[in-house]
């Protein structure tokens, strides 16, 4: 896993789900293996659910979906993404690692490594060389 092209097929199973007019974006890499796991659970409920946006908003991750064009109000289904975004509060955003709520202009979830802006500013610069940065992904740097 060390290019964008790499990461857009590891994760085609959600960016597919998402209608081409909400943008397919996804938060960074950090969070890829837990959307991924939650895809596979909520797919199982509904095969056919629709993914309108994934952001990560205050330091944790936001997962808009449903069923059609309607906000799904199936308990299960809720509660699935319901446990992944809290889930996300103790997962670094950069790589996967265990992590915390770090205050700041933005609130992010950051590892002991990545709390540190020069470590992010490498973690961007290889993601960078890995391919062309979407607009969100330069918004979602400081
Ligand atoms: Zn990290």
């Amino acid at each position: 896993m060390s290019t964008t092209q790499d990461r857009n097929e590891k994760m085609a199973p959600i960016l597919d789900r998402i209608p081409d007019e909400w943008g397919k974006y996804l938060p960074l890499w950090g969070w890829d293996d837990m959307l991924l796991e939650l895809d596979a659970k909520l797919a199982a409920l509904h095969p056919d659910y629709v993914l309108f946006q994934v952001k990560e908003k205050f330091g944790g991750l936001r997962f808009y979906a449903g069923v059609g064009v309607e906000q799904d109000t199936h308990e299960d289904f809720n509660k699935l993404i319901q446990e992944a975004e809290e889930k996300s509060w103790h997962i670094c955003e950069m790589c996967g690692q265990p992590g915390e709520r770090r205050p700041g202009g933005w609130i992010k979830v950051l590892c002991d490594e990545h709390v540190d802006p020069e470590a992010r500013k490498r973690r961007w610069e290889d993601i960078e060389t890995s391919g062309p940065l979407t607009e969100e992904d330069r918004n979602a740097q400081e």
